[in-house]
């Protein structure tokens, strides 16, 4: 059941770690997180997740940031393949969540930017201003 999810962009059988998915959060009517393609409850791994291979809108971002992204979101692990959620975000100051987050450009697995939320301080340690 789970082989043609294993063989996705056909790196599974060369035994390569496929690139994490990223995807916008789906809600249950009583407003608990869940996977939006497993469908299961994932409230509880609210927190700082880890992306690797990040792609930014924002080719300087690419150029300047190290792996993985810390993001603030939620996370999947019934998968092949690590699906991470981020948080809804509100622009660049991220005005819809606690201070110390920022807002940087993502391009999610649907190929739709928007705005994914990571820890100011993080960025500043790199060397990004934002
Ligand atoms: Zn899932």
């Amino acid at each position: 059941m789970t082989e043609l999810r294993n063989d996705r962009n056909g790196l599974g059988r060369f035994n390569v770690t496929p690139a994490p998915v990223v995807r916008a959060p789906a809600r249950n009517p009583d407003g608990s997180v869940i996977c939006p393609e497993c469908g299961s409850d994932i409230s509880s791994s609210r927190g700082t997740q880890r992306l690797r291979k990040p792609d930014f809108a924002d080719r300087t971002l690419q150029q300047q940031l190290e792996e993985p992204l810390l993001l603030y979101g939620w996370l999947c692990t019934r998968h092949q393949y690590d699906i991470v959620i981020p948080a809804a975000c509100r622009g660049r100051d991220a005005s819809n969540l606690p201070t110390g987050w920022i807002g940087v450009r993502l391009v999610f697995t649907d190929e739709i930017v928007r705005w994914a939320p990571t820890p100011r301080k993080e960025l500043r340690e790199q060397g990004v201003d934002r």
